[in-house]
């Protein structure tokens, strides 16, 4: 049901940029300014307009709020971020098409992957689902203009390549694929992966992508007690070149690996709703924390 409303809005949002983003006309206006925009420096003072009088309402409409909106500014208004489910509840049935080779310029790679899963059956990829949809409410209750990479999790792919470009498309101030590891299940605790240089599109990000991480990684640990991975990265921090979500990405993007689904400690985390829920407002506080 919630999935339903949820893919209505995505629908919404995808056909109607006007009725999603653009809707926060002022504030999005405000912000490119450092977009180096064509359109910010034309306009000069401008100031003693010779002959005024006649004119009553042209010059400079801007200034004036005026109608009895009352605009209260969500701390997130204007901003796009993109959530990135990880894998898809029906890849494990699609194998020609998930195995599909695409390029991520460092490799080529599958288009996708299955996922993990828990001893118990419970998949990563309706883990990474189930807490974007959260993530993604909460965010747009912040203001925040939201797209995810998929609509549900009954689809396959798409190709990591594909998640990038959503990103891209959108312009988005921010993304965060959001997944949990498979490995040993001796190993537990979360991690954070980070784009490197590559000589390719994503290295103009790479820093603004560290900036991010650093703001995920301090959210998912207060707001969750999940500890640093005892097995990947330093302080939860990991960098790699060979994923093509952070590769093609030409936007701050980060991915998070939540735990380890093969821990039992981890794995019963994930199966808890309330912790869920506390994932996403986690996520959502650090991506607030960056874009604010
Ligand atoms: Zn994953």
């Amino acid at each position: 049901m919630t999935s339903r409303a949820l893919v209505a809005v995505l629908v919404a949002c995808g056909l109607g940029a006007a009725a999603c983003g653009g809707s926060a006309g002022g504030a999005v206006s405000a912000a490119p300014a450092s977009e180096g925009g064509s359109g910010s420096h034309t306009v000069p003072p401008a100031s003693p307009p010779a002959a005024p009088a006649t004119s009553p309402a042209p010059s400079k409409t801007t200034a004036t709020p005026a109608a009895g909106e009352s605009r209260t500014a969500l701390p997130l208004s204007g901003k796009v971020v993109v959530v990135d489910p990880g894998h898809n509840g029906r890849n494990h049935r699609h194998p020609s098409a998930i195995n599909k080779r695409v390029n991520v310029l460092t490799q080529w790679k599958a288009c996708d992957t299955t996922g993990t899963v828990t001893p118990g059956g419970y998949t990563e990829a309706a883990f990474t689902w189930d807490v974007s949809r959260r993530l993604a409410k909460i965010l747009k209750s912040r203001g925040a203009t939201v797209r995810l990479t998929r609509p549900d999790n009954a689809g396959v792919g798409p190709c990591i390549t594909e998640r990038a470009a959503i990103g891209n498309r959108a312009k988005a101030d921010a993304a965060l694929s959001v997944h949990a590891d498979g490995s040993a299940p001796a190993n537990h605790g979360f991690h954070i992966i980070m784009p490197k240089k590559i000589n390719g599109p994503v290295d103009p990000v790479v820093g603004a992508s560290r900036r991010l991480g650093l703001a995920v990684r301090d959210a998912y640990r207060a707001g969750t007690g999940v500890p640093y991975s005892t097995y990947i990265g330093t302080k939860a921090l990991n960098f790699r070149s060979d994923l093509g979500g952070l590769n093609l990405s030409r936007v701050p993007k980060i991915f998070i690996e939540c735990g380890n689904m093969k821990n039992p400690g981890d794995a019963g985390r994930f199966q808890d709703t309330a912790f869920r829920q506390r994932t996403a407002l986690a996520l959502a506080d650090g991506l607030q924390r960056y874009l604010g």
